[in-house]
């Protein structure tokens, strides 16, 4: 038997409809806040992640499936969508209309990081990038929308995490103290924060090893180093939360895995799903769109891992399951014509009729209407054909009626 590849899975009937209704709540939501949707493709060319994300990332070192296709260019399944999103808004020029625009996107992602509950090589995420905005306000409203999305699908667990990592004018200097700060430290670090230390020191605070995040407890905060701009862009970020009503936590530890924030950095934890407790993630990269060669726009965006919120959304699945609302039991070639052009008319109108293909007895038709969870079946056999009318059976009441079958859709569609 042919099995799935390791860290990847099917998401079947029964978790399904729990995603389609977190998509659905999101687009709902998007849609409102005018943000439209954008479907870039899974396969880029490696160097857009390698030149975003940033050469010393995780994602980029150890964790993106690249490979060369025929022609020997280098592609890679995407990692995360903020580059594409980039590249097309720079690709297509559509900042030349209104630079402003703001876009969301929803697909799978992929990683080949260690897989474990919470933790997938393909695995979902709803992204949203909001370009040629400078001012907090719109960081606030981001955050907002997240809080507002995981109310709306019951999340009793998620807590709002926020930092600013400040810009190229004060971020230096903040790096330099913390590299120093790591240096004093260099034995307790893992081998990649050893590494990193120097280049990227950033990087460090982000590390999930215990002993490295307990030899960084006394590191300095980056919001010590803010300049006055990025300080006082900050307090803007906090105080809209604030008028917003939407509770927050400063963590001055947050950074995120990607080079590319700027200012705002924020993240969504609960504690309902153990060691991957981050729901969404996100920031301001101001610099990115210049980087990848586009206009001098700032930006900022988040993403959102479905994976990770279906398994803790208070929706019920028992409230999205579908069933049938009728099953015609025919009996009989010439009833079995009839019921199946009955239901073919009834799924037209929009009423989840079943029917069984295979001609067998009424009690095991009936058997498997059960089975289905069907509320109503249709009696359909020769006698019935002959008389002109068929039964309605209530499966739950078991109550029996009859319908003629002069008119039968609307008739039925009336009962249901
Ligand atoms: P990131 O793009 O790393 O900022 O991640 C944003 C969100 O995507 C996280 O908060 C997670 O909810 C989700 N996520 C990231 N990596 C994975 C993964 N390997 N498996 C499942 N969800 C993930």
């Amino acid at each position: 038997m042919i099995q799935l590849v390791r860290g990847f899975k099917d998401i079947l009937s029964g978790e399904v409809e729990i995603w389609q209704q977190i998509e659905k709540t999101a687009r709902s939501l998007f849609e409102d806040f005018g943000f439209k949707e954008m479907r870039p493709p899974i396969l880029e060319r490696a160097e857009l992640f390698a030149r975003s994300i940033g050469e010393d990332t995780d994602i980029v070192e150890k964790e993106m499936y690249t490979f060369y296709d025929k022609k020997k260019d280098p592609v890679t399944l995407r990692p995360e969508a903020t580059a594409s999103v980039v590249r097309s808004y720079i690709q297509h020029k559509l900042y030349a209309k209104d630079a402003i625009r703001k876009f969301y996107t929803i697909g799978p992602m992929f990683r080949r990081e260690r897989p474990q509950k919470g933790r997938y090589r393909q695995f979902y995420q709803i992204n949203a990038e909001v370009f040629g905005i400078d001012s907090p306000l719109i960081d606030a409203q981001l955050i907002f929308l997240l809080a507002t999305l995981f109310s709306r699908l019951s999340v009793t667990d998620a807590k709002v995490h926020i930092n600013s990592l400040g810009c190229s004018t004060c971020r230096p200097k903040f790096k330099e103290a913390l590299s120093d700060f790591l240096l004093s430290a260099k034995e307790k670090l893992c081998s990649d924060c050893t590494r990193r230390s120097k280049r990227n020191p950033l990087r460090v605070l982000d590390c999930k090893v215990p002993l490295c995040r307990e030899a960084i407890v006394g590191a300095p905060s980056v919001l010590d180093f803010l300049c006055s701009e990025c300080g006082s862009h900050f307090e803007g970020v906090k105080k809209s939360l604030e008028k917003l009503k939407v509770p927050f936590l400063i963590d001055k530890r947050l950074v995120r895995g990607l080079d590319y924030y700027t200012r705002t950095t924020f993240e969504i934890q609960t504690g309902l799903l153990g060691a991957q407790n981050a729901i969404a993630g996100g920031g301001r990269y101001d610099n990115l769109v210049k980087a990848l060669g586009g206009p001098d726009q700032p930006a900022v965006g988040f993403a959102i891992g479905i994976d990770r919120l279906a398994e803790i959304t208070g929706l019920e699945i028992k409230d999205f399951l579908q069933y049938p609302d009728i099953f015609v039991a025919a009996l009989g070639e010439k009833s079995q014509s009839i019921a199946f052009e009955w239901i073919c008319a009834l799924n037209l109108e929009g009423t989840r009729a079943e029917m069984d293909f295979a001609g067998k007895s009424l009690k095991s038709q009936m058997k498997r209407a059960n089975k289905l969870g069907a509320r109503y079946v249709l009696i359909v056999g020769e006698k019935e054909l002959e008389e002109g009318s068929v039964i309605m059976r209530n499966m739950m009441t078991k109550e029996q009626i009859l319908i003629p079958i002069d008119g039968i859709i609307e008739k039925v569609k009336e009962k249901l």
